[in-house]
């Protein structure tokens, strides 16, 4: 069954994003794909996905997918975030994180992470 996944990269963090994505293209492409806006460009460019592009992350993207998530809409959120560069848009972010934990959507912040959720049952083929 196709699920709808929300890929989102911190800029020092979208080459290792659009690497991971790369790897990953076959499962991926069997899925809708949602992104903020530069992140999915790249996603787009760099590792051939159709992405549906939300605004960018500190224009109120993160909060979009926040929204997203809470109505239910998302099976999974894989953010790659930078631990060591402060960020503008910081209440977005961690509003994005509380709202998957209140909901229980899996949310990934690091690529060892989003593996394994890709490895588990969500994804598979059904
Ligand atoms: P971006 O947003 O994909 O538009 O760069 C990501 C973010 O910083 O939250």
């Amino acid at each position: 069954m196709q699920k709808t996944l929300v890929l989102i990269a911190h800029d020092n963090k979208k080459l290792a994003m659009v690497q991971w994505a790369r790897r990953h293209h076959a499962c991926l492409s069997r899925h809708k794909i949602q992104s903020t806006s530069t992140t999915g460009q790249l996603l787009q460019e760099g590792a051939g996905l159709k992405v549906e592009c939300l605004l960018s992350g500190p224009l109120g993207g993160d909060a979009q997918v926040g929204a997203l998530v809470a109505s239910g809409q998302i099976s999974a959120v894989i953010f790659f975030v930078d631990p060591l560069t402060a960020m503008p848009h910081d209440p977005d972010i961690k509003m994005l994180m509380r709202i998957c934990d209140v909901h229980d959507v899996p949310l990934a912040t690091n690529p060892a992470t989003a593996e394994c959720i890709l490895r588990s049952h969500l994804l598979e083929k059904e």
